[in-house]
């Protein structure tokens, strides 16, 4: 059998891991390099070993709940890189940041009655098994009725409006139930995540020399026609040439596929709601804040977040000080996408200096990364449209941020699961 893998993401890569050495597998993918979103940067430095070091376009942790990407992370024989470290977090409002890692630095940040209420919110959160019937619920809604309204503009709020934007008061409470839950593994000091030291760079090198040793082939290419015929799959469209087989695997969202392939034709449901991120990150001589590696932020910037990797990795692997500047964004009309990567940077070095002054003059050199669909929207009924990983099109397979694995949020481990499934949906019906 003969298989196309559209995408050189995590989940096109778990797929083709899995099927490797059984079928004849390509994977095409638009960019040079394979690793989609998790994709990383190649960065020249005098001050380390090897005169580069790689760092994630986007930044990336993982959590101790990520049982299978930790899995494939041992089995590819990097379990040593992978460390568990303090991700502290902090809290910029009123022209002030506020630590948030500990009782304690919350009782500070929030009026005491807020605390109390979110903490009850936060066990409630903790004790739902099945989140299928806050689906239909919006996150406002349950939060408003579970712990009332000031938690909800104090706490809440600015982190839906930085994560959401306009979508903000859309967004399913099963979404919410499942991030509580995820980020529950917080100590008396704060919360412990997962990073590979030297990069999520290092998993993505392994998997796809793992996958040439098994024969399968990795071609750089953009897939602009799956074709079609008499409801079985017969090729794909790669830059103007034709390629026949039996199974295409795709990975795109479904913006993307409902372009390359006939929705109405497909019967698949490509109604499914997407954001996009513009984020820069910047290389800097200093460090900038005192201990605190994930800003939320509440104020009048462009960003919804900063975030300074080197007070979660040292910047010693570095040789230098990084920080990453970010912010979702809803629409193709948004200045963050409309505007040139100088002008997007400059937006976001003018909100840098209200929020920490001098800040241009620690700036080494940045680079912006920014794609339309890094995120699906989990409005309510959401879980109603996840994609299947079978499709009725025989031979037709579908694996990535759009699966039921990847929901109620999307992550490195979800489209592991997701490439995984799909692969398991392949064996299954043959
Ligand atoms: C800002 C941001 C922060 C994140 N932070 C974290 C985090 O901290 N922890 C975590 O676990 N996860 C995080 N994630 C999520 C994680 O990176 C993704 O869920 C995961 O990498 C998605 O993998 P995928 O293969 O499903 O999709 P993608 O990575 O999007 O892969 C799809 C691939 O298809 C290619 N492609 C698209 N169209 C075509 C075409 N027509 N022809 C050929 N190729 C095509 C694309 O170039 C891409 O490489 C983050 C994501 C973003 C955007």
């Amino acid at each position: 059998m003969k298989t196309i893998i559209i995408g050189g993401g995590l989940a096109g890569l778990a797929a083709a891991y899995r099927l490797a050495g059984r079928d004849e597998i390509t994977i095409i993918e638009k960019e040079p390099e394979p690793g989609g979103m998790a994709s990383s940067y190649a960065v020249n430095s005098s001050n380390t070993k090897t005169g580069t070091y790689h760092i994630e376009k986007y930044y990336h942790h993982i959590f101790a709940s990520d049982m299978e990407l930790i899995s494939l992370i041992e089995e590819l024989g990097l379990g040593s890189r992978l460390e568990w470290l303090r991700g502290t977090t902090g809290y910029f409002f009123n022209g002030k940041i506020y630590p948030m890692n500990t009782p304690l630095e919350i009782m500070r940040a929030l009026p005491l009655l807020d605390v109390v209420r979110l903490t009850w919110l936060v066990l409630k959160a903790k004790s739902i098994k099945d989140r299928t019937p806050f689906d239909e619920i919006t996150a406002k809604q349950w939060i408003l009725d579970t712990a009332g309204e000031s938690v909800y503009n104090n706490f809440f709020l600015p982190l839906l409006s930085s994560k959401f934007g306009d979508n903000k008061e859309k967004v399913s409470a099963a979404w919410l139930l499942g991030r509580v839950q995820i980020r529950s593994n917080r100590g008396a000091k704060g919360e412990r995540l997962g990073y590979m030291r030297g990069g999520f760079y290092a998993l993505i090198e392994a998997m796809a020399e793992k996958l040439k040793e098994k024969g399968c082939k990795i071609i750089k290419g953009s897939v602009y026609r799956i074709d079609v015929v008499n409801g079985a799959v017969k090729g794909v469209v790669v830059d103007g040439k034709r390629i026949d087989c039996d199974r295409v695997i795709s990975t795109v969202s479904p913006h993307s596929l409902e372009k390359i392939i006939d929705s109405k034709l497909s019967g698949i449901d490509t109604d499914i709601n997407y954001q996009g991120t513009a984020c820069v990150l910047f290389g800097l001589r200093e460090k900038v804040m005192d201990d605190i590696y994930w800003l939320n932020i509440k104020g009048d910037v462009l960003f919804g977040a900063v975030i300074e990797h080197t007070n979660f990795i040292p910047g010693s692997d570095y040789g230098e000080h990084l920080m990453y500047v970010t912010s979702y964004f809803q629409n193709p009309e948004s200045v963050l996408w409309k505007k040139s990567n100088d002008e997007v940077a400059e937006l976001y070095l003018k909100g840098l200096e209200k929020l920490f002054p001098g800040f241009r003059k620690n700036v080494k050199w940045w680079r912006l990364r920014r794609d339309l669909d890094t995120a699906p929207v989990y409005e309510t009924g959401y879980g109603k449209k996840v994609l299947p990983y079978k499709t009725k099109i025989k031979g037709l397979y579908l694996a990535g941020m759009f699966s039921e694995a990847n929901y109620p949020e999307r992550s490195m481990n979800g489209s592991i699961v997701a490439g995984f499934k799909c692969a398991e949906a392949v064996n299954n019906s043959e």
